[in-house]
């Protein structure tokens, strides 16, 4: 068997299909599925983007990225008290490219990679494309999908590699307290493991807690992955970048990177190098309120879920407990699209996307209240 056919397809596709199908018809359905801010991308980067049409810049760059944005990048970790330096960034396509390359650059057949779940969907098809194994601590809603660190413990084993790490969550919200954050990383430092954390929600931050993993973990097993997607608005621009100081980990990606998409688009890279720039504090406020006005509704409705500190996801109790049976009816009853927990392998539960305005939120919210 080919190791695509070990990937799960997408559950999140069924209800997206289902989606278009019903907004081609016409019908007004109110999407909460959306991973992505609906804001325009900022002016001073889509200024910058004509720059280089009209500088000509548009051939194949250096495979780590071009310096300039390495440099911007650099910058803007600086202001996060994240200490790399250009030559320790590699720029790739999105979260998801730096995932690729972290994983086939760390990972032989049969390695071990310890990840929390709830999960987002996309980690462990990374993973097992690799041929590695993923091996998944549950998390509790009662105990704030905050992983268990004496189960921690229990699955190391000589083939753990790494540990994967979201904070802010996606498909929770939740922000790992500092003192988890700690003990994961002690855990990794001792046993010479990976911390590969994914933080490309870091902005999105509502409650002034959030700490890094770049703080905690030995510099030779820390590996940083950010995006601008979330934080910009630039899902489409697809620029994402890993930064680490393991320079044999560095130099593998750099080859793969080479012989894969050769460089990131040149026209995304040279935009880009404005990014620590930008203004977009706008975008945080706008998700604050929005994130509160959902908290309210929720709580109204009476719906039972955990409290979002960060990202722009609710993820609550299914009312019934088939939770995919849950999104299809509402749907197609109330035309209001949400995700089913079991995408990120947490059945009974439901995740949605307070990316809409107040007023299409509104809406859904009287939709979801009548169908419950
Ligand atoms: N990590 C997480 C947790 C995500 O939710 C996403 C996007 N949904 C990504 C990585 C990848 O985002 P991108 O490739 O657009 O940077």
């Amino acid at each position: 068997m080919n190791f695509v056919d070990k990937i799960p397809i997408s559950k999140t596709i069924e209800i997206n299909i289902l989606a278009k199908k019903l907004i081609e018809e016409g019908k007004d359905v109110i999407n909460l599925t959306a991973g992505e801010p609906d804001f325009p991308t900022p002016n001073i980067i889509k200024e910058k983007a004509k720059e280089a049409l009209e500088n000509d810049f548009t051939n194949y760059t250096d495979s780590k990225g071009i310096p300039e944005l390495r440099n911007a990048i650099s910058r803007l970790l600086y202001k996060k008290n994240i200490h790399f330096l250009s030559n320790e960034i590699l720029v790739t396509n999105g979260g998801k490219q730096a995932l690729f390359n972290v994983f086939l650059s760390i990972l032989d057949r049969g390695d071990e990679v310890i990840l929390f779940s709830p999960f987002w969907v996309s980690y462990v098809p990374v993973i097992l494309l690799t041929g590695a194994k993923p091996v998944i601590l549950k998390t509790k809603f009662e105990n704030s999908f905050l992983p268990d660190i004496n189960e921690l413990k229990k699955l190391i084993t000589s083939r753990t590699k790494a540990i994967l790490v979201n904070s802010p969550n996606n498909p929770t919200g939740v922000i790992y307290p500092e003192e988890i954050i700690i003990e994961i990383s002690r855990i990794a430092n001792e046993n010479k493991i990976f911390v590969i954390t994914d933080e490309v929600y870091d902005f999105l931050v509502y409650e002034d807690n959030f700490s890094s993993f770049a703080k905690y973990v030995d510099k030779n097993q820390l590996i940083y992955i950010n995006s601008f997607s979330k934080s910009y608005s630039m899902t489409g621009w697809r620029i994402g970048f890993v930064a680490l100081k393991n320079q044999l980990i560095y130099n593998r990606m750099i080859k793969i990177q080479g012989h894969s998409t050769t460089s990131v688009n040149s026209i995304a890279q040279y935009a880009s190098t404005v990014i620590d720039k930008v203004d977009n504090s706008y975008m945080l406020k706008e998700f604050k309120k929005r994130r509160d006005f959902t908290v309210k509704k929720s709580k109204e409705i009476g719906l039972d879920f955990i409290y979002p500190k960060g990202a722009f996801y609710l993820f609550f109790k299914s009312p019934i407990k088939d939770d995919s049976l849950f999104c299809k009816t509402i749907l197609e009853e109330k035309l209001i699209a949400l995700i089913p927990g079991s995408a990120f392998n947490e059945k009974g539960f439901v995740r949605l996307s307070f990316t809409n305005s107040i007023e299409k939120l509104e809406e859904g919210f009287k939709r979801i209240k009548e169908f419950v």
